[in-house]
């Protein structure tokens, strides 16, 4: 079971297996009355980390294409 707490004051709102949610729900903390906008997606895992570190790596990529190219002609 994760316990999904409030994003701002870090109240337990509930509980739930990971498969629990299928859907984006919003949940409004009683205590602070933040609304916590949750996805399907497990919170433990970062995956929106991983996702830039890709996107900086093909930035990088690209950046090394530029400079390291035969072809200056801007
Ligand atoms: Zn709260």
């Amino acid at each position: 079971m994760n316990e999904i707490r409030c994003g701002s004051c870090r109240k337990l709102l509930m509980k739930a297996r990971p498969n629990a949610i299928i859907d984006a729900i919003e949940i409004k903390c009683p205590r602070c009355g933040t609304m916590n906008n949750l996805r399907p997606v497990v919170i433990d895992q970062q995956e929106p980390v991983s996702e830039r570190q890709e996107r900086r790596d093909t930035e990088a990529l690209n950046g090394q294409v530029k400079k390291g190219g035969p072809a200056a002609s801007s």
